[in-house]
């Protein structure tokens, strides 16, 4: 049955795989970068990152070259910041220690900022040939339908065992075509709803389809309802300057740009949310003026609506008490900031505003 898998894998992705740019190539330092790319985020949304960042960056040596707040706008959009911030520690580290080039040892390539097993296994099968396998979201769903396995997959011991299973299945010498035709499998064929079952390869092994099971496999556990929360921010002018603050490098959004403010207390109005975020975070006080913009949000583990007032400057000056930097700024400088997206509507409006639109 394992070769019969593997073989019919093989033989479907030789036919059917996308021609994607990152599999036009065996340079590490590509693969890597789609690699990370990739990583929660759908392949139509990578590949013009990809393009941008490879033209910027053609090589670790560039990359860890270049300014961390380049690489956030270069990334600005694409979400899950850290990666980026790791992506450029990696290169220095590989610059420093490695000689500019990736290592092919697994332990040493773990040991670097950002790789966790499933990259680590992408990058040695893909990028060295080695037979490693991959674990992701595909990978897991289509193991789990083919072997009928209706638990929790989320364990920290049934994660073992599925590891070993797959493992297991590494077609030794081609691991990195076999791993990407799982993958590949997961995201054409078995996906989460309505898999294409009649256009699967290996369709006549499969437990979940004989069991008449395969909307109840992957297991899944009740989804809790995220929290969400209110957040107030200023868009502060003093004449023809804005203030904007950088967030600190750890944590969400770490290494970003954005109009001051947090989360409301309860009870406490949007406009004295605004004021005391922005005294807290910067030192400064503001008037608050009338509401720009109201933009909701959706994060991993939680949601937010932010309430996006118009203020004006005050008195004090600005300290970074609760940022890491910040910084008065022109309209027309703001575009070479990295935000995140739920500032885009406030700098849609500023942009509208200073057309005259
Ligand atoms: S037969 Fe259907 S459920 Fe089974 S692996 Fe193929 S696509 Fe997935």
């Amino acid at each position: 049955m394992k070769a019969s898998f593997q073989r019919s894998l093989l033989r479907w992705y030789r036919t059917h795989k996308r021609d994607l740019p990152w599999r036009r190539t065996r340079d590490p330092y590509r693969i890597l970068v789609s690699e990370i790319m990739l990583q929660q985020t759908q392949v139509d949304t990578v590949i013009p990152y990809y393009g941008r960042f490879l033209k910027a960056f053609p090589t670790f040596k560039a990359l860890a070259k270049a300014p961390l707040g380049r690489v956030l706008k270069l990334w600005e959009g694409l979400g899950y910041y850290s990666r980026a911030r790791h992506l450029h520690a990696l290169a220095k580290t590989v610059q420093r220690d490695h000689r500019g080039e990736l290592p092919n040892d697994p332990e040493a390539l773990r040991a670097l900022p950002g790789i966790g097993p499933y990259t680590a296994g992408a990058i040695l099968s893909i990028a060295f040939g080695k037979n490693h396998a991959v674990l992701d979201g595909n990978v897991e769903r289509v193991l789990a339908r083919h072997f009928g396995w209706t638990h929790d997959l989320r364990t920290s011991q049934a994660h073992k065992k599925v590891w070993t299973v797959a493992e297991s299945l590494v077609s030794k010498g081609k691991a990195g075509d076999y791993n990407q035709a799982v993958m590949e499998l997961g995201a054409l064929i078995c996906a989460p709803h309505a898999p294409r079952c009649e256009a699967c390869p290996v369709r006549s092994d499969c437990r979940a389809r004989k069991l008449n099971m395969i909307d109840r496999i992957p297991f899944k556990r009740r989804t809790q309802t995220l929290p969400h929360y209110q957040i107030g921010a200023g868009v502060i002018w003093k004449d023809d300057k804005l203030l904007i603050s950088q967030r600190p490098l750890n944590g969400l959004l770490g290494g970003l740009w954005e109009f001051p403010g947090g989360k409301r207390k309860p009870s406490e109005s949007m406009a004295a949310c605004v004021a005391r975020e922005v005294l807290e975070e910067l030192g400064i006080r503001v008037s608050v003026g009338p509401k720009v913009a109201e933009v909701d949000h959706a994060y991993s583990h939680f949601k937010i609506t932010l309430h996006a007032h118009r203020c004006r400057y005050l008195s004090g000056t600005p300290r970074p008490l609760g940022c890491r930097a910040w910084r008065w700024v022109t309209s027309s400088q703001l575009k070479n900031f990295a935000f995140p997206a739920a500032n885009r509507p406030i700098l849609r409006h500023l942009r509208r505003q200073t057309s005259g639109t």
